[in-house]
């Protein structure tokens, strides 16, 4: 056996709850013996995301501070305007991307989430290697490398195929090393060895990105969400209850939910450009 990040095969087990996980003694890396198949996803956000018009607007809305706050962060490291999202579910991000100027594209395994976007006018692909051989200015990857089964081939083909060497690549990714994380450990929010391969801490994440020949510009730990985002999804709630009439006593509990999750999601956010030759 080896690892997925750093091929060693020095190997060895560990455990979160009654969960076995497998450790790479070398490089730190931690992941799930099982993978996930493609099919799986599309299958399952067919079963999922059965989303009305309503719950997509409501979902628009209250992420709409976090949104914002990503591409600002972006505007930091890149005033490019190609930008490609690698896992972009309903196309949100693009959506909200396009409207600040951006040209963009999406790849999605979901069939459901890839004719939404269509809907809205999103250019999406289901794989990589179905995308048209192009470089891109912007690369991001929101939550969606702990689901792949070898991170380090996988930036490894978006670098060759579309990183110029302008090209920034995005990456957050539920950070395991977080005190949430270590309090809750199997029951954390982002513990789910169901859909995540791969569990990363911040050596790893950095690890993963320098083996498939990135330079590491950025890389923090940090919430999704700012408290901005929390004051989006009450208006959000607010605006859900209003149309919905679910009542004030739902209202509250949906709201405790999203203070929940604020406090419980840690996740590392990298920003990475490929190493120059020289
Ligand atoms: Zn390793």
């Amino acid at each position: 056996m080896t690892c997925p990040i750093c091929s060693s095969t020095a190997v060895d087990f560990c455990k979160n709850g009654s969960y076995a996980l497998h450790y790479c003694t070398q490089c730190t890396a931690i992941w799930t013996p099982t993978v996930v198949s493609t099919e799986y996803y599309s299958h399952q956000y067919q079963l999922v995301h059965q989303l009305s018009d309503f719950e997509h607007q409501r979902r628009y809305i209250e992420r709409l501070p976090e949104q914002w706050k990503l591409l600002s962060t972006i505007e930091q490291f890149s005033k490019g305007k190609n930008l490609l999202d690698i896992g972009c579910d309903f196309g949100h991000f693009l959506d909200i991307a396009r409207r600040n100027g951006y040209y963009v594209t999406g790849v999605e395994p979901s069939k459901t989430a890839r004719a939404y976007c269509s809907q809205i006018g999103i250019e999406t692909y289901k794989e990589i290697r179905d995308l048209p051989l192009k470089k891109y200015d912007v690369i991001t990857l929101w939550h969606c490398l702990e689901h792949i089964e070898f991170p380090v081939q996988f930036l490894l083909q978006i670098a060759s195929k579309h990183c110029s060497n302008e090209t920034i690549i995005c990456i957050r990714v539920p950070n395991y090393y977080s005190l949430p994380s270590k309090l809750f450990k199997s029951k954390w929010i982002w513990f789910q060895p169901k859909q995540h391969h791969l569990h990363f801490t911040k050596k790893s994440l950095h690890n993963a990105l320098e083996l498939a020949g990135f330079e590491v510009k950025f890389l923090q730990s940090q919430r999704p969400n700012s408290l901005k985002t929390i004051f989006g999804s009450f208006f959000a709630l607010a605006v859900e209850s209003n149309y919905s009439k679910r009542g004030i006593m739902a209202t509250f509990k949906a709201i405790a939910r999203s203070i929940w999750h604020y406090l419980n999601s840690v996740e590392l956010f990298a920003i990475a450009s490929v190493k120059s030759k020289n």
